[in-house]
């Protein structure tokens, strides 16, 4: 029965959490998101900012295993050392994760979702036993080559081959853009073969193979970013991941690392609209806060709209993705959604703060640049909005 109580009784919402999404979540799913803020707050807030300028992340090697620790590298999967967490409990993490920098997300969905779900959902025992452990505790580091200098959002045209020789595979080709390539020490690649796409997985000591690292990176600079070389890579024939073929591998990992973005994507957009919403009550100019200026509340309360309705939603889809009734397209539309309206809310922000908007002594820049790459990858906005409107239409749009 509806309650009658007078709701000017009840205590005013926080500022931080004005509609009181807290109260969506479960006691377990808050004290996951509390023990991944703390580890953040003392690994690697301190030091982000730096990361990021010098486009590095000196300490990867001790991250990965402090992230692996903390049970968020393959979080959602079970067995081998996988946490077996639920696929909300890991939107969280992604969300806190994110909230500190895309590019530790980056490696956590790489690591997780990409990598090690390829492996655990298509791969044979023998290489799930070798690398899944390991990669949980992030003693190993992997990576995902889909993506090809003159393939990219059409990766069923790929040209890497593989050819089998005796019962050996050989591989030949080229990845680009590959996020952890720079010091993974396995990467999951996926190559053209005669019986259409398959995937591989590939020790980076395996000779002939190489990931020179991409430079000069805007976005996603507290992330390796590199090339991977495939040059006459001789693999033993159980490298290939038996269980599937064509770009359903390939997609499956990528719709698993797009629902991490969904939620992802909002933890940049809330750090963006703390940092602005403070700044605009310490601030003063014409002798009052900013925040007192009706064109500041309006962009704080149209950021804050948008951050309750993609949060709204990511808690639904992480919901039905526990139920086990998450179709791809749904995950389109979190992804689609989401990482658009993070990134107005981080630029939203990054106008609220003026000049001081632009300096990395604040978050928002850092955010908003990286947003630009997370808005590309793991498929484009356009390619999702083209999901949908096939959705939509019974029409699709692609070619
Ligand atoms: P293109 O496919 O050339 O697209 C260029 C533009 O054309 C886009 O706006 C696109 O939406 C648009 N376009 C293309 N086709 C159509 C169409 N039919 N209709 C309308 N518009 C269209 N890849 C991996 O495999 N593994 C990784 O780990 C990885 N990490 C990455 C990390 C970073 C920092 C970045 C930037 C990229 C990463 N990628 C990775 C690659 C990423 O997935 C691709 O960049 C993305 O799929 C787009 O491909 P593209 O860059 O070749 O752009």
């Amino acid at each position: 029965m509806t309650s009658h109580a007078d709701p000017m009784d009840l205590p005013a919402p926080d500022p931080t959490d004005p509609a009181d999404l807290d109260s969506l979540l479960t006691d377990d799913e808050k004290s996951v998101r509390s023990a991944v803020r703390s580890f953040l707050d003392k690994e690697a807030e301190p030091y982000i900012t730096e990361w990021f300028e010098n486009g590095e992340i000196p300490v990867i090697r001790e991250l990965a295993r402090g992230l692996g620790e903390l049970g968020v590298l393959g979080m959602h999967l079970d067995g081998y050392g996988c946490a077996g967490m639920s696929a909300t409990e890991y939107g969280l993490a992604c969300l806190e994760i994110e909230a500190t920098d895309s590019g530790l997300r980056s490696l956590v969905s790489v690591q997780g979702s990409l990598a090690m779900f390829s492996i655990w959902r298509w791969g044979p025992e023998e290489q799930k036993r070798e690398w899944l452990p390991r990669m949980a505790a992030g003693d190993a580091i992997g990576c995902f080559g889909l993506t090809e200098p003159d393939h990219g959002s059409d990766p069923g045209s790929m040209t890497t081959r593989a050819r089998r020789n005796g019962t050996d595979w050989i591989l030949n080709g080229r990845k680009t853009w590959i996020s952890n390539a720079p010091y993974s020490d396995v990467a999951v690649v996926w190559a053209q073969t005669d019986e259409g796409i398959r995937g591989f997985v590939v020790p980076t000591d395996t000779p002939g193979f190489s990931a020179p690292e991409i430079k000069h990176k805007m976005s996603l600079r507290a992330s390796a970013t590199g090339e991977l070389v495939l040059d006459d890579v001789r693999l033993p024939a159980d490298a290939v991941l038996p269980e599937v073929r064509g770009l359903k591998g390939p997609l499956s990992a990528l719709n698993e690392a797009r629902y991490g973005i969904t939620w992802g994507a909002l933890g940049a957009a809330r750090s963006s609209l703390e940092v602005a919403r403070q700044y605009s009550i310490e601030r003063h100019q014409f002798g009052r806060p900013i925040g007192g200026f009706q064109l500041t509340q309006q962009k704080l309360a149209d950021m804050s709209l948008e951050y309750i309705k993609g949060y709204l939603l990511a808690v639904h889809l992480g919901r039905r993705k526990d139920a086990g009734l998450l179709r791809p397209e749904q995950v389109s539309i979190g992804k689609l959604n989401n990482v658009r309206e993070s990134m107005e809310i981080c630029r939203t922000a990054r106008t609220i703060l003026g000049g001081n908007g632009i300096s990395l002594e604040f978050p928002v820049i850092r955010h908003m640049n990286n947003l630009e790459s997370v808005l590309t990858y793991e498929g484009t906005v356009e390619m999702h909005t083209l999901v949908l409107g096939q959705l939509l239409t019974g029409q699709a749009a692609f070619r």
